[in-house]
């Protein structure tokens, strides 16, 4: 999905921008906003037929193949695959920032695959170069998230909002006595807020610019649905209220054995390498072939999971309204183990449980908790859908019926006795209940048990005076210990 806005203004201002070399030879430089987004423009479509153009059409006679040919035509010097080599070979491409011209890169590879995916499909050519004739000029940009946001998104007033980024201009192309830096700003026309994007498209000519939101299909959303509290755990990924267990696709036994395999070896290689003189590993072809069997690997894992992740949060959202979660701080709890120094000799230090931890903290980023929050967060908002995320502290020790809490009423990982009432269960299971039950306040209207329900209605054990105080207290003092 996407959203289209009409640009209102295009403000620029700092260091001018190069270029290039005039027909005459002399460097030009501008300050004219619109005339840096064209340039920007060109920039993006140089790149992207820079890699186009080295992509192969097969050649085909009576249905064999028999040979395939470059799309472009200047295809005998070597490729120019990285922005950095790109830049070598057109110095005008010195002021444009580097992620757009890595976007169009990323963008081409992209097209590239689509196209011939619905060649396959269609029929037709094969995807070509974008022609100035042919095609609108336009630039992208992906916003990635995190420490380096690339592209900045604010809502200026109720009818206005800015995109904002920033570049510099490289001393050899800068104007005698100029600054380095700049900074654009394109004033868009709110006619709805703008959602979360995945990337930018500028369209310059047509003064319009294009916030692409992550795929999500909003249609079939059932009338009745569900309030669902999950437990997030090691052994199972996601212990629903409902009694689901879904866990997340870990690599087969086999694939994890090949990994250890590919890594000893090139660890191996690169001690001998380096008897032998190489200069850097780069060297050994062999080494990069391993490496690349590895990556290739790694790859497949982490995209199978990813897909899983993608169907379940998408069910989650469209079959429940109310979505509970603990609220886990997943970089604190993965934190190596601390050193811990012998207090009778000095410079030394005891047993601190690393290799354990270590292996915990495997567990926990193999069930990749904190992508599973951010999709469903993302997804919630589009399907209506509420996430509310509860303090994780005595969730799996209370009992989801009488909420009786006790430390021993976890018998052991996976099973839960009530010592109040009996209640027997699994124990993330019942954890997932009263996450639910801490976040939206329902008890368990299921048929398994009648006739009990809370005397106070938010609170998740028997009333007691000094209760509150001192759930407060251990609350804010225990962090993901408690469970
Ligand atoms: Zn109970």
């Amino acid at each position: 999905m996407s959203q289209k806005y009409r640009i209102r203004a295009v403000k620029f201002d700092g260091a001018a921008v190069y270029l290039g070399l005039s027909p005459s030879g002399n460097p030009m430089w501008t300050r004219n906003p619109m005339r840096v987004m064209e340039h920007f423009a060109s920039c993006w479509q140089a790149v992207f037929n820079g890699m186009r153009a080295y992509r192969e059409e097969w050649e085909f006679k009576d249905g064999v193949k028999v040979g395939s040919h470059p799309l472009g035509s200047h295809t005998d010097q070597p490729m120019a695959s990285t922005v950095g080599q790109m830049r070598e070979r057109m110095p005008w491409l010195a002021s444009c920032p580097t992620l757009l011209l890595h976007s169009a890169i990323r963008h081409e590879n992209i097209d590239w695959y689509a196209g011939l995916k619905r060649k396959k499909k269609l029929g037709g050519p094969v995807p070509g170069l974008r022609r100035r004739n042919r095609c609108e000029p336009m630039f992208m940009m992906f916003a990635r998230n995190g420490k380096d946001i690339a592209v900045r998104y604010r809502v200026v007033n109720r009818r206005s909002g800015c995109v904002e980024f920033n570049g510099m201009t490289p001393k050899d192309q800068r104007k005698p006595g100029d600054k380095a830096h700049w900074r654009i700003r394109i004033f868009i026309r709110l006619s709805e807020p703008v959602r979360e994007f995945t990337k930018i498209i500028v369209h310059p000519s047509r003064n319009t610019i294009v916030f692409v939101n992550p795929v999500i299909a909003r249609h079939g959303i059932p009338d009745q649905r569900d309030t669902i509290g999950a437990d997030r755990g090691c052994k199972v990924t996601m212990a629903l209220s409902d009694g689901r267990m879904l866990k997340i696709p870990q690599p087969s036994k086999r694939e994890r054995r090949r990994l250890v395999h590919l890594q000893r070896r090139m660890s191996r290689m690169d001690l001998q390498n380096k008897a032998n003189g190489m200069r850097s590993v780069r060297d050994s072809r062999r080494r990069e072939k391993l490496r690349a069997e590895k990556n290739r690997l790694e790859t497949h894992i982490r995209n199978r999971k990813h897909d899983w992740i993608e169907q379940q949060t998408t069910s989650l959202v469209l079959t429940s309204n109310r979505i509970a979660l603990e609220a886990l701080d997943v970089k604190r709890m993965t934190r190596r183990a601390k050193p811990k120094p012998d207090p009778n000799h000095p410079g030394q230090y005891l047993h601190n449980g690393r290799k354990a931890k270590s292996g915990l903290n495997q567990s926990i980023l193999s069930n990749n908790w904190g992508e599973i929050r951010q999709r469903l967060t993302q997804k919630a908002s589009l399907y209506d859908t509420i996430v509310k995320e509860v303090n994780p502290a005595y969730t799996s020790q209370t009992c989801s019926q009488c909420h009786y809490k006790d430390r021993n009423n976890r018998k052991s990982q996976a099973l839960f006795h009530c010592l109040n009432c009996g209640y027997t269960d699994n124990a993330d299971h019942n954890a997932g209940a009263n996450i639910r039950d801490e976040a939206f306040n329902t008890p368990d209207e299921g048929s398994r048990r009648g006739g009990i329900h809370r005397t106070q209605p938010g609170r998740m054990s028997p009333p007691s005076p000094e209760e509150p105080m001192k759930r407060r207290s251990q609350a804010t003092s225990n962090g993901p210990k408690t469970r």
